[in-house]
This record gives structure tokens, C-alpha cells and sequence, in this order.
């Protein structure tokens, strides 16, 4: 039976002569070299374009790498513009404060100042008060003392006298004016409405006071002291509720801030006079409301 040669394609008569074609005929044997050559060509073909494919991978790979490396630092360029943006602010807005804190230091200095310079002339006028009540209480009573006493109890005879009522009757006369000037403000109103024509003074160095009561009976108040805690008791609540009313009726902070100091003051000074204490807003008071009822001066 007859065989084809699957190189040369040669016909030979048997299976046997095939093989021995196969492995010795020089044109047979040079083409199967050829069709190895061939397909060892071919192998390489398909592993090059196999790395190829390969190569084209990564490359997209490395390129989506790429990109996303590049999407976050453009956001991280952006953070860090915005960031900066943000610092010039900040720097700025600390800047601001700075010189504000430094405004408001400064007003607080004049402030001060001014407060310095009020309470000196204050004292000044004080002291020169002082010398002059002692003055008059040293003031020799001579030849005309019959006529002293005499013109003493003629003053007296003709006071109104000084009741529990009095006190009480005219407290809606009290206003922020007398109480936001402490001592001084409240002899004001002493002297301007409960006491006015009720009492006289008649040794201001030992603020012994005289008046009647509502018995027309003369009353001996040395040192003015039963006189004095009345009178602060009387106006205690009504003078918180004035500065009460202010400090919630004022919208200007400043003039609030002052008014709550001045407020404080003088709560604490009239809450311990009502109690009978001595302190500088009482000795305020006794100073002025002595010198303004002395019987030489009336
Ligand atoms: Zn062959």
C-alpha cells in the first residue's frame, strides 16, 4: 500500500520505506529542517507578541498609575494654596486683634488716668472741707454765746419734725444722679427731700445732730448715728433697683462696665451703713449733710 511523504509529499510503495525516506534522503531531510526552522520562527512570533501584550498591559497599568499620582497632587497643590490662603487670613485677622487690644489698652490707660486725677481733686477738696469744719469748731464762742444758744433753739423750735414717714415718703425722688455719686450724691438728696429743714448740726466735729420727732420732742443724736442707719436703710433696696434699672436700660457697654463698678461700691458701702458700719461713702455723707445744716450756716 502506498504512502505519501508529509514533507515532500513524495509517493512511496510502503510504510517501512517511508520511515527509511524520512531519515535519509537529503531533499526530504533539508525540507523538514526548513519546516522546523519554520515553526521555531513561528514560537518566537507568538512569544514576542505574548510579551508585547504584555508590555502594553503594564504600560496602562504605569499610565493609570500615572494619572492618579497626578489627580492627587493637583488636589494637594490646591489644599496647600488653600492652606496658605487661609494662613494670610488667620494672619491678618491676628494682626486685627493686635491692634485692637492695643486701642483698648490705651482707653483703659486714659480712663485710669482720669479716674487718678478725679480722686485726687477729690481728696483735695476733702482735706480743704476738713480744715474749714475744724476751724469752725474751734471757733471761739465768746461774749455773744447767750445769743448762740438762744438763736440754736429758735432754729430748732422751728424744724419740721423728723418721722419714720419722712424717710420713706420720699424715696421716689432717689435717681441714678444721687446714687452713682456715692456719699456726696446720696447727702444730696438727704439734704434736697427726708431731711431737709428736720435737722441741725450743732458740733460738727463730733457730728452731733438735733431734731424733733413726731412728738414735737428735741432728740440728741451724737454722731449722727441713729440718724444715719436710718437713712440707709431706708434707701438701700431702692438704690439697687435704680442701678438695676439702669445697667438694663443702658445699651452703651462701656458706660454698663462703669456703672456695674460704681454699682458694686456702693451696694457693699450702704448695705454695711444700714448695719451701722463707718466707711468712706458714710463719712462722705456725714461730712457734707454736718456742714450744710450747721446752725451758722442756716
Ligand atoms: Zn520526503
Amino acid at each position: 500500500m502506498s504512502q505519501q511523504c508529509e514533507f515532500c509529499k513524495k509517493i512511496v510503495g510502503s510504510r517501512k520505506y517511508l520511515l527509511k525516506h524520512q531519515k535519509q534522503t537529503k531533499k526530504c531531510l533539508k525540507i523538514q529542517e526548513e519546516l522546523r526552522a519554520t515553526e521555531n520562527k513561528e514560537r518566537k512570533l507568538i512569544e514576542l507578541e505574548r510579551m508585547l501584550s504584555e508590555e502594553k498591559v503594564r504600560n496602562n497599568m504605569l499610565q493609570e498609575n500615572y494619572d492618579d499620582l497626578k489627580e492627587k497632587y493637583q488636589q494637594e497643590i490646591e489644599r496647600n494654596r488653600d492652606l496658605r490662603e487661609k494662613y494670610n487670613d488667620e494672619r491678618k485677622a491676628h494682626k486685627y486683634c493686635i491692634e485692637k487690644y492695643y486701642e483698648e489698652k490705651e482707653r483703659h490707660n486714659k480712663l485710669e488716668e482720669k479716674y487718678e486725677r478725679v480722686l485726687s481733686e477729690d481728696k483735695e477738696r476733702n482735706n480743704e472741707l476738713q480744715k474749714e469744719l475744724l476751724k469752725a469748731a474751734q471757733r471761739p464762742i465768746t461774749n455773744n454765746t447767750t445769743n448762740n444758744t438762744n438763736n440754736i433753739n429758735t432754729v430748732i423750735q422751728k424744724l419740721s419734725p423728723l418721722t419714720d414717714d419722712c424717710y420713706i415718703d420720699n424715696l421716689p425722688y432717689l435717681t441714678i444722679r444721687h446714687v452713682e455719686k456715692g456719699g456726696a450724691g446720696f447727702a444730696e438728696y438727704a439734704l434736697e427731700y427726708p431731711l431737709k429743714d428736720k435737722l441741725v448740726c450743732v458740733d460738727p466735729a463730733r457730728k452731733k445732730i438735733k431734731y424733733k420727732n413726731d412728738k414735737g420732742e428735741i432728740m440728741v443724736d451724737p454722731g449722727m448715728h441713729c440718724t444715719r442707719v436710718k437713712f440707709f436703710k431706708s434707701v438701700k433696696k431702692r438704690s439697687d433697683l435704680i442701678f438695676n434699672d439702669y445697667i438694663q436700660d443702658e445699651e452703651d457697654r462701656l458706660a454698663v462696665m462703669e456703672c456695674m463698678e460704681i454699682a458694686n461700691k456702693v451696694r457693699t458701702q450702704v448695705s454695711d451703713a444700714a448695719q451701722g458700719g463707718s466707711n468712706k461713702l458714710t463719712q462722705t455723707f456725714d461730712r457734707i449733710v454736718c456742714s450744710k445744716t450747721m446752725v451758722s450756716n442756716l
